[in-house]
């Protein structure tokens, strides 16, 4: 695994490696398989960024998942817009009695969660938890709770597992950030 990757005109160092973020993915999917024992989980990815993460967190569960895709976003190029985009929405998703996960690469300053989350007001789930392999504590400017995180970051800009800087370093095997 290379320790500096080049995306575009910035060099990024690596900073969470493959085999500690399978660790905490097989740590976090024992805890979700118990909280959600009998149950079948409904999990909703916001893309772009989901992506991977939904990938390698449905295939670590034991409890059976019905996978579904959104598309918000409120990131363009390194910083956030503030303006939260829908790009590809619930729809006619029918969420009515589902227990819904909803899976995230990131949470930044929460704004895009909490869209999503008050979007999920109207869906009549029987249950709604969140799932974030990145969480930025110092970041947050919205009032939301994160039931699973995989890690808790600085405020650096990362890529890597599905997080692009410009449309490129979606698919590096571990999270990178950018080197100072
Ligand atoms: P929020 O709405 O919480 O500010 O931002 C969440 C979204 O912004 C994430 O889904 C992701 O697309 C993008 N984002 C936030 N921080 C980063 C980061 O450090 N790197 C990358 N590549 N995207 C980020």
């Amino acid at each position: 695994m290379s320790k500096i990757v080049t995306l575009h005109d910035k060099d990024f160092e690596i900073y969470i490696s493959q085999d500690q973020i399978n660790t905490r993915i097989d740590e976090l999917a024992e805890q979700i398989d118990t909280e959600y024992a009998g149950k079948m989980i409904t999990m909703i990815g916001n893309l772009t960024g989901a992506f991977i993460i939904m990938a390698d967190l449905c295939r670590h569960l034991k409890t059976p998942v019905d996978i579904k895709f959104v598309k918000y976003s409120s990131y363009s190029g390194m910083e956030s817009t503030h303006v939260v985009k829908e790009r590809m929405g619930f729809g006619g998703m029918d969420l009515a009695g589902r227990d819904v996960l909803i899976v995230e690469d990131i949470i930044d300053t929460g704004l895009t969660l909490h869209y999503l989350l008050d979007l999920m007001k109207h869906k009549e789930a029987a249950s709604v938890k969140v799932f974030s392999l990145l969480n930025k504590p110092e970041a947050l400017q919205k009032d939301v709770s994160v039931d699973y995180i995989g890690f808790d970051i600085p405020n650096d800009f990362v890529v890597g597992y599905g997080l692009d800087y410009d449309g490129m370093g979606r698919d590096l095997n571990a999270i990178y950030k950018l080197k100072e």
